[in-house]
């Protein structure tokens, strides 16, 4: 079968998410039956007492006491990132780098050797580095993601692998599985960004992994109105996370935020599929057309990672690469600006389909350096209707045709 037609047939993990993502298990009771919750916008719980504030301060974890360690409408949103995961337990934090910093530095000490596996996201990347500049914790990068490599790179110093499967902007799929089974005969914690995938499209937990982060920000917000960060795992691993890094780091997520996170969720179940049915029609397009080459998505994969995918994904979302053939950065100015349904700008997930690239005109050495071709455009593809995508990157490729000589 066409790996892009095998998906969403899981119908015990639609139905199991889709009750995540719904009401039902929501304390409706406890605030007059609203079937939306309440914004329990405070800052602290007062006590009936001063014995009760005694006994809540010996169970701090589970209690309403503060904002800063447990809220109501945050924690609505914590227990259904936990189920839509498969995990025992989630904290949620300001941002996902917030969420990033508080696993690296709650598992990480002086000299402790972390792996950052296959492409991962810049400013993670970045966080690794200064702590291993302030710190001296020291790590590897293996870009290509076979366990050969990794295994090469473990010493009885890594405390910790961290991956993103697809990678950023290769997209890359790495075995989920077999990497949780090395770490584990090594003793070592295995974490994942899945912020690509969203729980609906993968659950790494129930392939072997240790620790899942996601930016809330993204997919699972869904409209581009929040910023938001969530880490689930086990209850044990929690206790490390949440007393070091979410009380004392402090980068906790405001119950606004968490309600419009909330609010997203309901529809995730309804906005996944929209994405990849667009996303594939896009890329259904983008393979008519002779000036693309490198077509970066998960369905374009080979067929040694279709293997992989089937084994760890059950659907695609929408942010991918492509190259405009011999592009540099006129190519790519040109091809953007005449876009109009697709907004110029950073970050994805939301409702409006957006594009960029990472060739800024003064980088191009840089670029090279990294194997990014100057002609890369990457996309969002939101909710809007196929058509009217197409429509648009059809008008685009006219552009850069009518081009003026001298400016290619
Ligand atoms: C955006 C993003 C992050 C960071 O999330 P913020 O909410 O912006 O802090 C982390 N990982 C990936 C893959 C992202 O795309």
């Amino acid at each position: 079968m066409e790996i892009s037609k095998m998906f969403l047939k899981n119908d015990d993990v639609i139905t199991d998410d889709n009750l995540a993502c719904s009401g039902l298990d929501e304390p409706h009771e406890r605030y007059f039956g609203a079937v939306s919750a309440p914004i329990i916008q405070t800052s602290l719980f007062v006590q009936k007492n001063y014995q009760a504030y005694c006994d809540d301060m010996q169970h701090e974890a589970e209690r309403y006491i503060y904002s800063r360690g447990l809220n109501p409408t945050v924690q609505m949103v914590e227990d259904k990132l936990a189920k839509l995961e498969r995990g025992e337990t989630c904290r949620c934090f300001a941002s996902g780098m917030g969420a990033i910093s508080a696993v690296l530095m709650a598992n990480l000490n002086s000299a402790d050797h972390i792996i950052l596996v296959n492409n991962v996201y810049g400013p993670a990347q970045a966080l690794v580095r200064q702590m291993a500049e302030k710190f001296g914790v020291k790590y590897d990068i293996v870009l290509d993601g076979t366990l050969e490599s990794i295994a090469r790179k473990i010493t009885p110093a890594t405390r910790m692998i961290y991956t993103e499967s697809p990678g950023t902007m290769t997209m890359n799929i790495v075995d989920l599985k077999a990497i949780a089974a090395l770490a584990r005969a090594h003793n070592i914690t295995t974490v994942i960004d899945n912020t690509w995938a969203t729980p609906l499209f993968q659950k790494p937990l129930t392939l072997g992994f240790d620790i899942v982060i996601h930016s809330c920000t993204k997919y699972l917000g869904g409209h581009s109105d929040l910023i938001a960060g969530a880490v689930i795992t086990s209850h044990e691993r929690m206790t490390a996370i949440r007393d070091f890094s979410h009380q004392l780091l402090g980068a906790v997520l405001s119950p606004f935020a968490a309600w419009l996170l909330l609010r997203g969720l309901r529809t995730l179940p309804v906005r996944m599929p929209r994405h990849q049915d667009n996303t594939l029609q896009v890329i259904e397009y983008l393979k008519t057309r002779p000036e693309v080459e490198n077509i970066r998505h998960p369905s374009m994969a080979t067929p040694e990672q279709q293997f992989i995918i089937r084994q760890q994904m059950y659907g695609f979302s929408g942010l991918f690469a492509f190259e405009i053939r011999g592009g540099n950065f006129e190519t790519v100015k040109w091809f953007i600006d005449a876009c109009r349904m697709f907004k110029v700008g950073c970050s994805w997930g939301g409702y409006e389909s957006l594009i960029i690239s990472p060739n800024r005109g003064y980088n191009e050495p840089a670029l090279a350096a990294d194997n990014i071709a100057s002609g890369l455009i990457r996309l969002s593809i939101g909710q809007e209707s196929p058509a009217l995508l197409i429509a648009d990157l059809d008008a685009a490729f006219a552009a850069i045709a009518d081009m003026p000589k001298g400016e290619e």
